[in-house]
């Protein structure tokens, strides 16, 4: 037994995933399956299918099977199935049992789903049925807005059957608050679009609904027109109670055109569907018309119809039908003369009326209160929504926060991340860097103790070397002045005229040992500067420059050449060198000058700390690459037969200036003269 419902369960579930309806099944198979259904969602589907099996056949089943579907679905918070389940109960409760307040009701439970839980085709298909309760309801602002958002997601969605469906709805509304010529048009829309996705059976009913229309507006030949479309296009479908109903509609038509042999026939046929259908309303209606049709003709006849019709309108409950045909009696009575009887149709007929208008009173009385219920259970699950949607926005912005936290938190341990990197790079780097400095010191202290053993071996071979040029010049002087003594001997006593080349070879001689002779004395000179044993003293140096003027003046007179001379200072120096010093510089600048009237000019300027000199000339000026090696022992510019020299004098002036701890250097171009400058500190 067990293993059977197992088995019609995984039947079931195959149905379900292949798309398939379980029509195949037999309810006591469903319920077998319900026994053993394993669990609460598949017990859901399978009373949907039980209810979906009953709702034709046995409507009350149904909608038991379908309202436990729904509380299951509730418990399991399974919004597909829960939709699922209030849909068939909207489905049996409009359509089969036509129990507005039930639907009413299920219409609430409805509501309460979020909508953010249903899809926009479920959506919808509650407005369908919010719009068709309406409507029967008489609310037809609530339908019509019901039918609107109903229409706004099928058009969204593309979905032109449905679009077509609540144009029908829409017809029905509009027809139903007397706007006939409205209905027509939404009936127009909704025949449109059945006539382009071929849905013939929506179009036969869309062109019987048209045709009805326009008989309220007494238009009775299209009336006529499109209901025998409907007619011609429905005869194929084999719907008794659509062909019934359009049969009915055109032989009303035809009755009120005063076309009673049309009328006739047309409403014998309706007659005959309404039999085959044991439908009341059809056979209702078509009966009080073939009575009215009948009037003038047999009395029994006529009084036949009327009496079934009576008897359906009574069965189906429809008061107004009901009414229609007391109506009829009474008016058929009267115009019999049977007064009797037509009273007693005026009763019931007035009956009827005050009963109609009682229901009608309540039933408005039972809108209110529903539309009252509903109300409030809308406003209730709106503030509910409105809560949801507090709560979802301060989680949200909860969330935000704890994000943000969450950022700041990452960010500030990226920052100190970094920061420690940084601070152990530069700890890294300084730790090297006091090795390099420690490396570069202890090096430096290297190369300075080098150093000093370097200047003093230097200081020491200078000594020696200066004594050594010193000793040779000394020696080398006596045997020199010899040999120019001996020269001259040997040319006196040569017999004259002396042959003019053994004469230039004298000359030459000559020439030769007096150079040596003075380069022996400016040797001997500059090996002389030497700071330890040289006496400073305090110098005016307007007197030594006098001197100086003194001892040049053979060479001026010989090159037309003047010196003029800025007053000067007293410094500390040692006199004959720096008389030494002046002669060499105003000499150089006399003897390395071509103008017409060479002229040299001494002046002084005092300093922050040093006295400046210089000593500018307007002599031939000095290579700018030059500057520095004029200073070099030896280093001349020029050939002796040019410009007589040694080399030696201005490396003797840079040790004076040396020894005086000034510097001294020459600012000149070739052609535009020569300034020397030299500083001595102040003390
Ligand atoms: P010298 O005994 O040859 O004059 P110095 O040491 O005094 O030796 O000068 C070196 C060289 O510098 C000179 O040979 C000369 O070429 C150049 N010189 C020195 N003073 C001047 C000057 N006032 N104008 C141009 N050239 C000069």
């Amino acid at each position: 037994m067990r293993g059977r419902a197992l088995l019609i369960i995984s039947f079931f579930l195959l149905l379900q995933f292949s798309g398939r309806a379980g029509e195949d099944v037999r309810p006591q198979e469903w319920i077998e399956a319900l026994q053993a259904a394993p669990h609460d969602s598949i017990k859901t589907r399978l009373l949907l299918e039980l209810s979906q099996h009953y709702r034709a056949k046995e409507p009350d089943k149904s909608i038991n099977y379908a309202s436990l579907a729904l509380a299951l679905a509730e418990n399991q918070d399974n919004w597909g199935d829960r939709h699922r389940a209030i849909i068939r109960l909207l489905d049996v409760y409009y359509h089969l049992k036509y129990d507005l307040s039930k639907a009413s009701e299920v219409l609430t439970a409805a509501q309460a789903i979020p909508p953010d839980q249903l899809n926009a085709l479920q959506q919808a298909s509650i407005y369908g049925y919010e719009g068709k309760v309406q409507l029967s309801l008489n609310d037809y602002a609530r339908s019509q807005e019901a039918f609107f958002k109903q229409m706004n997601i099928y058009e969204q969605l593309g979905d032109r059957e449905k679009v077509a469906l609540v144009n029908f709805d829409l017809g029905r509304l509009k027809e139903a608050q007397g706007d006939y010529l409205t209905a027509i048009s939404f009936y127009k829309s909704a025949l449109a679009s059945y006539r382009r996705v071929g849905d013939r059976y929506a179009e036969v009913q869309t062109l019987t609904a048209l045709g009805s229309a326009y008989g309220k507006l007494t238009d009775y030949p299209r009336n006529l027109e499109y209901c025998r479309e409907a007619l011609r296009l429905g005869e194929h479908l084999e719907d008794a109670f659509l062909l019934g109903q359009v049969n009915y509609y055109i032989g009303y038509g035809y009755a009120r055109l005063e076309s009673p042999d049309s009328a006739l026939i047309y409403f014998e046929r309706a007659l005959c569907y309404g039999e085959s259908l044991d439908n009341p309303w059809l056979l209702a209606n078509t009966s009080n018309e073939l009575g009215l049709l009948h009037r003038g003709c047999n009395t029994d006849e006529v009084l036949s119809y009327f009496q079934l019709g009576l008897t359906e309108a009574i069965q189906s409950g429809n008061q107004l039908l009901e009414k229609n045909l007391y109506q009829s009696l009474h008016q058929y009575y009267a115009d019999l003369g049977q007064h009797a009887s037509a009273y007693h149709f005026l009763q019931r007929l007035m009956a009827a009326n005050a009963q109609l208008s009682n229901e009608e009173q309540s039933r408005q009385l039972i809108n209110t209160q529903i539309k009252y219920e509903t109300e409030k259970q809308h406003q209730e699950n709106q503030l509910l929504r409105a809560r949801e949607r507090e709560n979802a926005a301060l989680i949200q912005k909860q969330r935000l926060q704890n994000y943000g936290l969450l950022v700041g938190i990452h960010l500030v341990l990226i920052l100190t991340f970094l920061l420690y990197q940084a601070f152990r790079r530069k700890k890294v780097y300084n730790a090297e860097l006091e090795l390099e400095v420690k490396k570069r010191t202890a090096e430096l202290h290297e190369s300075n103790a080098e150093l000093v053993a370097t200047n003093a071996q230097l200081a020491k071979s200078n000594g020696e070397l200066e004594r050594f040029a010193s000793i040779a010049s000394h020696d080398l002087k006596a045997p020199l002045r010899n040999i120019v003594s001996f020269l001259g001997l040997i040319k006196r006593k040569l017999r004259a005229p002396i042959p003019t080349e053994l004469n230039d070879y004298f000359r030459f001689a000559t020439d030769n040992a007096q150079h040596m002779q003075t380069l022996i004395q400016d040797i001997l000179e500059f090996s002389k500067i030497d700071g330890t044993d040289q006496q400073q003293e305090a110098v005016d140096l307007n007197e030594s420059l006098l001197s100086v003027v003194h001892n040049l003046k053979e060479t001026m007179t010989e090159k037309n050449g003047s010196v003029e001379i800025a007053p000067l200072p007293v410094i500390q120096a040692n006199k004959v060198q720096v008389l030494q010093l002046f002669q060499n510089l105003i000499g150089n600048g006399l003897k390395y000058n071509q103008n017409k009237q060479p002229s040299v000019v001494i002046e002084h300027k005092k300093e922050a700390r040093n006295h400046l000199f210089s000593i500018r000339d307007n002599g031939i000026g000095i290579d700018p690459q030059y500057h520095q090696q004029v200073f070099d022992m030896f280093k001349r510019l020029h050939h002796r037969e040019e410009y007589q020299g040694t080399g030696i004098g201005l490396s003797i002036c840079k040790k004076i200036i040396d020894q005086l701890e000034g510097k001294i250097w020459l600012e000149s171009q070739p052609g535009r003269g020569t300034t020397f400058f030299f500083t001595v500190p102040m003390n």
